[in-house]
């Protein structure tokens, strides 16, 4: 047996098309088209080209995509003013504040001064709350365009047995909460966890959120799995998982691939969120798009 290859890139596709006719909804109804904000204050060339990806579809679904970009010597009180500004200005639906922030800056108060109605990453304490609570409103776009792939590929998920490898606040433990509340039931695993291969080959469904490059191979996966590669390493200057398909892809029964498994998602759930956000503050009535 070998893996189904999870096309990220297609499912990518389908949810933005989606996105695009929820658009196109808004404007026939006479509203202004939904507005992603995104503060970029770092000299890092990866977030740059994330941040330049981001604004270049929102403008291909027809939104409006909008860049800040403070001077690096900007305080945390200036990026929370410039944030409170977006806050308070009615068109704009969606804020995103790309990561890393200068050192000297205080990345939580900045992340956590956005209003959660404008959470565009669904990462705000609040809307982490609600995901906890398992009455999620914005979910986080990494962990929700895992939970997409394997809801648009049929994966089994209520009752199965999941396990996710990392517990970091970006992917790992939303997604656990997200697999919680598709009614999985979750083991969250970390650095310190014993045992990680025989814990692993537990796993219906199996989440590498690490970091590492080929950390998972075949002697982690139980025969039949679904394994979802998170993970984005940079090795030789080629992105690489955390994952070693090689040796894996003979095993599991479903296998996203680095790149286009989960990479192209994140972007696809961004700006579903934010056209998400748009509706549920200026137009309630709208049924959305959804496969
Ligand atoms: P992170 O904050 O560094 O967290 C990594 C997690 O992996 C931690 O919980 C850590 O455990 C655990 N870990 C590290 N080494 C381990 C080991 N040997 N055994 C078991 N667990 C281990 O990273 P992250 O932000 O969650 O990102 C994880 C990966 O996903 C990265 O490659 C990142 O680039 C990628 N990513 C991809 C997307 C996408 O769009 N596809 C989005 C976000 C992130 P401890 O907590 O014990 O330290």
């Amino acid at each position: 047996m070998s893996a189904t290859i999870i096309d990220g890139t297609a499912v990518a596709a389908a949810v933005s098309d989606e996105v695009r006719r929820d658009v196109e909804a808004m404007v026939t109804a006479g509203l202004q088209p939904p507005g992603l904000d995104v503060v970029l204050c770092n000299d890092d060339a990866g977030s740059a080209s994330y941040v330049r990806s981001k604004e270049r579809t929102a403008g291909r679904l027809g939104m409006r995509g909008t860049v800040h970009t403070p001077p690096l010597t900007s305080s945390t009180d200036e990026l929370v003013a410039l944030v409170e500004r977006l806050n308070a200005d009615d068109s704009v639906d969606g804020i995103l504040v790309q990561l890393p922030l200068p050192d000297h800056v205080d990345a939580g108060a900045v992340l956590n001064v956005i209003d959660p109605r404008k959470d565009a990453d669904g990462l705000h304490p609040y809307n982490f709350g609600l995901l906890a609570q398992g009455r999620p409103q914005v979910q986080p776009c990494t962990p929700h365009g895992c939970m997409e792939l394997m809801r648009r590929y049929d994966v089994p998920i209520r009752g199965a047995r999941a396990v996710v490898i990392g517990r970091s606040n970006l992917v790992g433990r939303p997604i656990a909460l997200l697999l919680t509340n598709a009614d999985a039931t979750v083991t969250v695993c970390h650095s310190r966890t014993v045992d990680l291969p025989a814990v692993c080959r537990e796993a219906d469904i199996l989440v590498a959120a690490i970091g590492r490059p080929g950390f998972v191979t075949a002697e982690y996966v139980k025969p039949g799995a679904c394994v979802i590669d998170v993970g984005i390493n940079r090795v030789d200057g080629r992105i690489t998982g955390d994952v070693d398909r090689a040796s894996v892809e003979p095993v599991a029964g479903w296998l996203t691939p680095v790149p286009k498994g989960v990479g192209p998602m994140t972007v696809a759930m961004l700006m579903r969120n934010a056209v998400d956000l748009a509706r549920a503050r200026r137009a309630p009535t709208l049924t959305p798009n959804l496969a």
